[in-house]
C-alpha cells in the first residue's frame, strides 16, 4: 500500500494545559484533494496550523512525505498556506506580494521571473500585477493569495477557508477555479471549512471532525450514506 503523503499520529494539542486535538490518527494520500470539514472551534486550523509549522506539537507525530516534520522549521517543510483573511502586505503590489516569499528564499531572480509569470498566467493575474491590494477585489485578493502560494511550488497546499469572506456567487466561482487549479497540479491539498456543501462538492476525500477529534474519513457519497454516527449524519444532513 502506498504511503500517506501527509501522516497524523495520535496528534494531540494543548493550550494552556486544555487539550484541544484529542490524539488525531489520518492518512492524506498523494495528490488527494482532501477536505477537513467540522463547526467552527472543533480545532480545524489548529491542525492546518501544525501542520504548516505555525504551531508547536504537544505530542504525536505529523509526517510529510516519509519525513517526521515536528521540529522541521515552517520555511523547510515544503508547504504554502492560504488564509481566510489572504493575509497580503497592502503596502506591495501584487507582483511584489507574490515574490517577496521566495526573494527570502534567496531564489534566483529568473527563476521567480518565470514562476510569477505561470502563476499569473494560471490565475488570470496578468493585467493586475502593478496594482495594490487595496485596488482589488475580495476574489482578486484571494486569487492573489493563491498564486503567491503557488509560486513557492509546495509539495502540499493548505487552504484555512480561503472563501469564506466572499459573497455567494464567487464562492461557487473559486472552488471551480481551486479545484481545476488541483486537476492541473495534482499537489496534496488540504482544504478547511466549517462548509458542509463545500465539502461535499470539492473533496475526494472528506475528513469530518467534531471536537478535537476525527469522526469519519472517506469519500463524500459514501460518508453521506453511510454517516458513521449521529454527529456526522446531523452535520452532514443525511438522510435518517
Ligand atoms: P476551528 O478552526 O475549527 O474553528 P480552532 O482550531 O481555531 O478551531 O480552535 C479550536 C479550539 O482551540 C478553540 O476552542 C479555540 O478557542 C482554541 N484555540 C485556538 N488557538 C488558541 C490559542 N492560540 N490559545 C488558546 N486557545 C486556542
Ligand atoms: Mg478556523
Amino acid at each position: 500500500m502506498a504511503e500517506g503523503y501527509v501522516e497524523y499520529r495520535n496528534l494531540r494539542k494543548s493550550f494552556g494545559g486544555l487539550e484541544i486535538l484529542h490524539g488525531v490518527d489520518l492518512t492524506i494520500p498523494e495528490g488527494a484533494f482532501a477536505v477537513l470539514v467540522g463547526p467552527s472551534g472543533c480545532g480545524k486550523s489548529t491542525l492546518l496550523r501544525m501542520t504548516a509549522g505555525l504551531e508547536n506539537v504537544t505530542s504525536g507525530e505529523i509526517n510529510i512525505a516519509g519525513r517526521m516534520v515536528n521540529n522541521v522549521h515552517a520555511k523547510n517543510r515544503g508547504i504554502a498556506m492560504v488564509f481566510q483573511s489572504y493575509a497580503l502586505y497592502p503596502h506591495m503590489s501584487v507582483e511584489d506580494n507574490m515574490s517577496f516569499g521566495l526573494k527570502m528564499r534567496k531564489t534566483p531572480l529568473q527563476l521567480i521571473t518565470d514562476r510569477i509569470k505561470r502563476a499569473a498566467s494560471i490565475l488570470k493575474l496578468g493585467p493586475m500585477l502593478d496594482r495594490l491590494p487595496s485596488q482589488l477585489s475580495g476574489g482578486q485578493r484571494q486569487r492573489v493569495a493563491m498564486g503567491r502560494a503557488l509560486t513557492r511550488e509546495p509539495e502540499v497546499f493548505l487552504f484555512d477557508e480561503p472563501l469564506s469572506n466572499l459573497d455567494a456567487k464567487l464562492r461557487v466561482e473559486m472552488r471551480a477555479e481551486i479545484k481545476a487549479l488541483h486537476q492541473r497540479l495534482k499537489t496534496t491539498t488540504i482544504y478547511v471549512t466549517h462548509d458542509q456543501i463545500e465539502a461535499m462538492t470539492m473533496a475526494d476525500l472528506v475528513v469530518v471532525m467534531h471536537d478535537g477529534r476525527i469522526e469519519q474519513v472517506g469519500e463524500p457519497l459514501a460518508i453521506y450514506d453511510r454517516p458513521a454516527n449521529l454527529f456526522v449524519a446531523e452535520f452532514l444532513g443525511s438522510p435518517a
